[in-house]
């Protein structure tokens, strides 16, 4: 192992671990701390995926600390932290304590915070995080539920999570190159400075930053400066040459399952379902009621599976969901229905599904868990962010985990096109 990532949610993970493989490591995605006695996986890099970002901070701490010691003892030779590209924290956490408790175990006095993700439109000018044309605290992230973004310097956000000094790398030095910004770290960490939030506006200043960072123990970011340090992996000549998102052949049938009810998924279902595809509908209600819904989708699915993908799903447009949440109340509603989803996971798998798509991000997680799917290796990118994989724990079992607003509306089939 040659890199060793925290990342504070899981589809951030796979959101890492593909950017990972598209600069050629072969990565390994693993779903909470590992076991002590895990033996590292054959990998470039290990991502491992908490749910630390709006845990207690003496949680996300202790749960990163136990991460990277594993990773450590894995041999990982540089630590990368990973967060959203809109700098998701309150001014108690937990990027802040996190890192600063990494760099204290590292034995180091310097690290670098570096959200930018110019793909997605996330920019750092002078200190300032914008998202799209507005500066993040006029994006919508003000009013975000748990992780609001009042202000969009990140030198003094920053500055509020830890007792260290936070300086900037200023977007002049990082457009003159690997060396200045290198000169950049050296200047700011002799004023004694302890973080250095870092400017970029392009693909091009990531991977220089990536250049320039070859030397620290600890990276912190989005997923976007992460695109820069594999290759000075592979320039130390540490990294094997070869397709490293080639995953062998898979089979079986195929199947999707839908619990998610963002915008895009809704058009995927629509999509899916215009092209023929045999579609359940989940109806939370009549969970509610005591019936065996995933039994009785199970029994749908079976006589379906030999003709190609079926799809199942309790996806449904926003009225609905209300009028439901409104009955069941929210988080019932969503308890009920990602049970009967990871059940229909399960008993998919059990009819010879080996190839699943699952949409929605805590559905995800549910399926996950019902499949006893602990690790991943990342293939290929199906669309922006959502790569294959194929589960550690199965030898034939290949899924594809989509959040909610990912993927185009041809999604689901393109997937099963693109495994073959
Ligand atoms: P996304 O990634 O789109 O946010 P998630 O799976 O994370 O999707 O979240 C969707 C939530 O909505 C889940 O808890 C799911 O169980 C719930 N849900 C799905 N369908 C319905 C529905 N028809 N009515 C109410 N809740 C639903």
């Amino acid at each position: 192992m040659l890199l060793g990532c925290v990342a504070d949610d899981s589809t951030g993970a796979t959101d890492l671990a593909n950017t990972l493989v598209g600069q050629g490591m072969r990565t390994i995605q693993l779903i909470g701390v590992p076991a002590a006695g895990r033996s590292p996986p054959d990998a470039d890099a290990v991502v491992v995926a908490l749910k630390s970002r709006t845990a207690p901070v003496d949680q996300a701490v202790g749960d990163s600390l136990a991460a990277m010691k594993w990773l450590r003892e894995g041999g990982a030779e540089q630590i990368f932290f990973k967060y959203c590209s809109t700098f998701d924290s309150t001014p108690a956490g937990n990027i802040g304590p996190v890192a600063d408790a990494l760099l204290a175990e590292l034995g180091a006095d310097f690290s670098i915070a570096c959200p930018a993700f110019p793909t997605n439109k996330r920019t750092i000018y002078k200190g300032y995080l914008y998202a799209g044309e507005v500066l993040l605290n006029e994006s919508g992230m003000q009013d975000h539920p748990l992780t609001p973004m009042t202000d969009a310097n990140l030198v003094r956000v920053l500055g509020q999570q830890t007792d260290g000094e936070v300086g900037l790398v200023e977007y002049h030095e990082v457009a003159e190159g690997p060396a200045a910004i290198r000169a950049a770290y050296d200047r700011l960490r002799d004023a004694g400075n302890r973080y250095a939030i870092v400017d970029a506006l392009s693909d091009r200043h990531l991977l220089d930053i990536g250049t320039a960072s070859a030397d620290l123990a600890l990276v912190t970011g989005g997923s976007g400066v992460a695109m820069g340090l594999p290759q000075n992996f592979r320039s130390k000549g540490g990294m094997p040459a070869g397709n490293a998102a080639a995953l062998p052949a898979a089979g079986g049938h195929a199947a999707v399952i839908s619990g998610s009810c963002s915008l895009a998924t809704l058009a995927q279902v629509a999509h899916f379902r215009d092209q023929g595809g045999p579609v359940f509908v989940v109806d939370p209600l009549s969970i509610a009621v005591g019936e065996d819904v995933a039994a009785a989708a199970l029994g749908w699915a079976k006589g379906r599976l030999a003709g190609g993908p079926v799809l199942v799903a309790a996806s449904a447009p926003a009225e609905a969901v209300t009028r439901v949440q409104a009955e069941l109340g929210r988080v019932r509603a969503g308890e009920l229905v990602e049970g009967v989803l990871a059940a229909v996971a399960r008993g998919l798998v059990e009819q010879g599904v080996r190839r699943l798509v699952v949409a929605g991000g805590e559905t995800s997680g549910a399926a996950l868990a019902a499949l006893g799917v602990t690790g991943l290796h990342i293939g290929g990118e199906i669309d922006p962010g959502v790569p294959w994989t194929r589960s550690l724990d199965h030898d034939d079992l290949y899924l594809a985990l989509k959040s909610g607003n990912f993927g185009a509306p041809d999604f689901f089939l393109k997937a099963f096109d693109l495994l073959t």
